[in-house]
Parts: structure tokens; sequence; C-alpha cells
């Protein structure tokens, strides 16, 4: 950056006297370099000015930064309050654009998930079928590997008599049968399956790129351990589970849900504690 005579000299930012400051960014390729490796340096150093520390630490470490910020640009003796305020809100403003943008990622994160088990909640499942729904749609059917597997398998997954849980147990312990129930389903599926709770004790396991038999077994694993691990303080809370398996079929997710949802009512029928396929 130029010393004295600069652009930034003759603008007043308080006063919203911008323009000179504008036109070093249009007309001096020199100053523009500059003001660039400012920003530059401060993004690169926005973990010791940014979210989670302290305002005084922050403080402390801006007025290093600017420091060695003006260092850098060969500016160390430069008595300019116009540059040292430019620095200090670059600065600052970097810090506080990281802060957002984290708080913006948990707001969505937090939006996305059901608070109580900590899986996808119904919104964040319907976003994420989105994707596999229409990879399902492309698929070629013609194809005897497509005939025999799926784009995703959906099973449907309710916990029986979960109002007599609640009665007979309480609602804290009902409660942590929830946790327990969706904690044994996503530990079951591969990091890329989904698993969620539609509300309820209603939730869903969506297999990708899989065929019925496997999907049977993924469901018999989960039922199985729902049926030995459940329990709260050391007390087992008997809890069975009905599930309901259905390949997606080139239909929309309503359509493949309600006939997960069907094979579920099926279990429910037939005794509870067991899995049906779609037929
Ligand atoms: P079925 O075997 O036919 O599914 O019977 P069910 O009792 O599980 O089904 P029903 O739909 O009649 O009752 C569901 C119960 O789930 C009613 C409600 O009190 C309870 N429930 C729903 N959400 C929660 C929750 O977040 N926490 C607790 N503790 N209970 C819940
Ligand atoms: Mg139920
Ligand atoms: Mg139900």
């Amino acid at each position: 950056m130029s010393t004295t005579g600069n652009q930034f000299e003759t603008g007043k930012v308080g006063n919203l006297h911008i323009l000179p400051v504008m036109r070093v960014l249009t007309e001096d390729p020199k100053d523009k370099r500059a003001l660039l490796k400012i920003i530059e340096k401060a993004r690169g150093r926005v973990k010791e000015v940014g979210p989670g520390i302290p305002e005084a630490t922050k403080r402390d470490r801006a007025a290093t930064l600017k420091a060695e910020i003006m260092e850098d640009l060969g500016i160390e003796g430069l008595e300019s309050p116009l540059i040292e305020e430019l620095i200090d809100t670059i600065i600052h403003l970097t810090g506080e654009n990281a802060a957002l943008r984290e708080k913006n990622e948990s707001l969505k994160q937090e939006s996305r998930t059901d608070p109580l088990t900590g899986i996808l909640n119904r919104r964040a499942f319907q976003e994420q079928m989105q994707r596999h729904v229409a990879l399902d749609k492309r698929r070629d059917r013609d194809n005897p590997e497509a005939q025999r597997s799926h784009a995703y398998v959906m099973v449907a997954v309710d916990i029986d008599h979960f109002k007599k849980i609640n009665d007979t147990h309480g609602h804290l312990a009902a409660d942590e049968v929830l946790k327990q129930v969706a904690e044994i389903m996503r530990a079951n599926v591969r990091s890329t399956d989904i698993a969620a709770r539609l509300g309820g004790e209603e939730f869903v396991l969506v297999l990708l790129d899989t065929d019925i038999e496997n999907a049977r077994t993924v469901a018999e694993k989960v039922r199985k351990a729902v049926e030995e691990k459940t329990q709260s303080e050391g007390i087992k809370i008997p809890t069975t589970i009905s599930l309901g398996i259905a390949g997606s079929d080139g239909t929309d997710l309503d359509t493949v849900l309600g006939r997960a949802d069907r094979a579920m009512y099926g279990s429910k029928n037939n005794g509870r504690n067991q899995v049906t396929v779609a037929s």
C-alpha cells in the first residue's frame, strides 16, 4: 500500500465517505493487491479471532495480527488511522463472518435433527430422499442387476404397544427406549444409509443400493437387538418392534413409504415383533 497521499487518506469511512476506498479497489492495482492481502491474511488466521474466543483475547490477537499485517505490507511505521481502521474492520468482519457461518451451520443441523434421539427428523429424511428417488427414477429397469437390487430399500419401524410402555414404566423410561431404538437402528446400517424418526414411535431406515434379502437381514438384526437391549436405569424394559420392507420401484417417496407401512401393519396383524416384506 502506498504511503501518504493514498486515496485512503482522503476518505472518511465513519462519515460514509467511502468512495475513495472504492476507487482504490477499481483503479489502483497495487493497492487492490494490498487490500486482498489483508483480507487473505485475516481469513487465514480467522481461528484466532473467530467464534469461541473470549472477547479480550480476541482483541489482543487482533492487535497482534494487525501489526503483522502492517509489517507484511511494509507500512509498520505508517501513522494512518484510516488504514488502521480499515485493517481492524477487515479482521473484525472476518471473525464475525466465521461466527455467523458457524451459527448458521448449527441452526441448519438443529433443524434437521430429532432433538430426543439425535437422528434425522422427518424433514431431513424427505430432503435426503429427493436425491435417491431421482436416482431410482433414472434407473434402467431392463438391466437384470436393477431388477434384483434397488436404488433404496425402505424399512418402516414402529414400536409395539408403546402406549403400554409409557403407562407401565413412565414417560422418561419410554423416552429412553426411543433413544435406544434410534441408536440400534443407526448402529446397524452403513454411514451412507439413512435412519430417521418420522414422529412419535415411528422410524424409518433407508438402505441404499441393496436387495430385499440384505434389507431383511438388517431388519432382523435391528428387531433382535431391540428385543434384547432396551432398558432404563439398569432395569430391562421389554420392547419389541414391527417392521415392513419395500424396495424402490420408480414411483415417488410416499408410494414406497406407503408400501413399507402396509407391510409393517402386516407384521402388527400377524402378532408383532416381526419383519414383513411388501408383496
Ligand atoms: P401398536 O403396537 O399398535 O403400534 O401400539 P402403540 O401403543 O405403539 O401405538 P399407538 O399409536 O396407539 O401409541 C403410540 C404411543 O406413543 C402414544 C404416545 O403416548 C407415545 N408417544 C409418542 N411420542 C412419544 C414420545 O416422544 N415420548 C414418549 N414417551 N411417548 C411417546
Ligand atoms: Mg406403535
Ligand atoms: Mg405408531
